[in-house]
């Protein structure tokens, strides 16, 4: 039995305002991941399986890894076809934000939703939403993905006869990669008998997992293995583990978007390590992934070193300096945490959460 998680008052607006819009466009995050993805493009095809014009517009492009997902190549990029992307944007009716709390997660895509007057509805789980930017707000921090959430607010509005092969692929895959193929923010026993219900469409699991978790090109793999041999720097008894990837290094491994998605987990197999950062350099900036485990929050560190937020055990950000100068604040950060004693430390329970 699912239950009806989502509160009715919330999906009577939500049914509202579907039913006055025609045009609905659908957007996630820069630099989306699979729940990003696999939320609006699964959310879309079931909207235009309801006879509605929807479009998923994205701020950049998906990684390689997750071209595979059905109807991605209906996606319009930003960064690409931005005339594209604006002409859909001032057109909407409607508004879709999906997998992100905050407009400034979606990059110049902002302003062309700001311009707009078609109301906002924000579907998502990550804490602390800014609640003015949105029309109607659908947050519920403790669902595994924002993919479990469409399928709830699908099953709440007896929608999920629209669910067809290609959606609950979506949307399983976004549930698949936000959990670590179920492996944290998973306790919840309902997620299971969602999961049954996709897999009712035929969904093939292990085809999802092998393209979207288990599939790396060999200049990727090799990135991975350079990264852990020879740009890891650990700090066990702060239980800490630094990755830093300078523009140099990510030019030799040829480095496409996605390439080190994950990476930043891998210290935390260390028992000693329960934080660990990765950065990896761009073009003016520096961007910061962290992770944690048990009560360690580097969402709080996240906001108030590295310019950034996020999850207790799964944070980010982004640092406008040099890689020599985002290592300094590092080192910094670094020394105010209490050394452990390792008796004490705390079991590895790898407990995550995107
Ligand atoms: P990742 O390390 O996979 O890029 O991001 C993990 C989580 O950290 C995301 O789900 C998001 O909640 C948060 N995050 C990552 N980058 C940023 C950022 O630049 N700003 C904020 N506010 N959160 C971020
Ligand atoms: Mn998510």
């Amino acid at each position: 039995m699912i239950h009806a998680l989502i509160d009715d008052r919330l999906l009577v607006r939500f049914r509202s305002l579907l039913n006055g819009a025609k045009r609905i466009v659908l957007t996630a995050h820069l630099g989306p991941d699979g729940d990003a993805l696999g939320s609006t493009l699964g959310l879309c095809r079931v909207l235009r399986r309801l006879g509605k014009d929807a479009r998923v517009v994205l701020p950049d492009m998906p990684p390689r890894a997750l071209t595979f997902l059905p109807t991605i190549h209906e996606a319009v990029v930003y960064t690409r076809s931005e005339d594209r992307a604006r002409e859909l944007m001032s057109q909407a009716q409607l508004i879709l934000c999906l997998d992100f709390n905050t407009l400034r997660r979606i990059d110049k895509l902002a302003e062309l939703v700001t311009a707009s007057t078609a109301p906002r509805v924000l579907i998502d789980h990550h804490l602390d939403p800014t609640t003015q930017e949105f029309d109607l707000l659908i947050s519920y921090p403790a669902a595994s993905s924002t993919c479990e959430l469409v399928f709830r607010v699908l099953l709440q509005l007896q929608l999920t006869k629209l669910i067809d092969r290609l959606a609950a692929q979506c949307l399983y895959t976004g549930m698949m990669t936000d959990t670590g193929n179920f492996t944290f923010s998973c306790e919840d026993p309902e997620l299971y008998e969602i999961q049954s219900i996709l897999m009712r469409r035929h969904i093939d699991k292990q085809y999802l997992y092998n393209l979207a978790m288990n599939t790396h090109s060999v200049d990727s793999l090799r990135l991975r293995g350079y990264a852990l041999s020879e740009r890891m720097e650990l700090c066990l008894e702060r239980g800490a583990s630094l990755i830093t990837l300078p523009l140099d290094v990510l030019e030799r491994f040829n480095y496409q978007r996605g390439d080190v998605e994950g990476l930043v987990n891998e210290p935390l197999t260390i028992p000693e390590v329960y934080w660990s950062v990765l950065m990896r350099e761009e073009a003016g900036r520096v961007k910061v992934s962290c992770r944690s485990q048990g009560d360690f929050d580097v969402s709080v560190m996240c906001q108030e070193h590295f310019n950034g937020g996020g999850h207790k055990n799964a944070a980010g950000g982004e640092l406008y300096m040099s890689m020599a100068e985002a290592v300094e604040l590092y080192r910094s950060v670094l020394e105010s945490i209490p050394i452990v004693d390792a008796a004490q430390a705390e079991p590895n329970n790898n407990e995550n959460e995107q």
